[in-house]
């Protein structure tokens, strides 16, 4: 738990959230800047900084949050398929530094990377 987490507060409910699933261990909200249709993110409940910081202890835990993204995705519409991303890091683009996988569908979803 980190006081001043702005995802800490959304699954302790200090801060308001659109939920989509909670159990012990996890939680999961629609972003509030969706980037798709559909634009939801899973968290742990128990603060994690970002898969840089994950170790061995973290197992059961990621592999949890992995199986919960096409369950919760189908479950919000996405029959045909999603996109899971995780940014870890300054150099990987994370801004909010509590673990999250991403999870993006319905609409069209361009090719991750371009190539000239
Ligand atoms: P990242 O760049 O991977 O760290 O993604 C952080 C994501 O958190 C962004 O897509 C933001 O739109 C989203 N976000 C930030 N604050 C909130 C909030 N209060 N509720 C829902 N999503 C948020
Ligand atoms: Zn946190």
């Amino acid at each position: 738990m980190s006081d001043n987490c702005i995802f800490c507060k959304i699954a302790r409910g200090e801060i308001p959230s659109r939920k989509v699933y909670e159990d012990d261990d996890v939680f999961a909200f629609h972003d509030i800047n969706p980037v798709a249709p559909v634009h939801f993110m899973i968290v742990p409940k128990h603060h994690l900084v970002s898969l840089m910081e994950a170790d061995d202890s973290h197992a059961a835990l990621l592999g949890k949050m992995l199986l919960l993204a096409p369950k919760l995705a189908r479950e919000q519409g996405l029959e045909n398929g999603f996109r899971t991303v995780i940014n870890s890091g300054k150099g990987g683009g994370q801004e909010v530094f509590h673990l999250h996988i991403h999870v993006i569908g319905g609409g069209n979803i361009p090719p991750m990377v371009k190539r000239s």
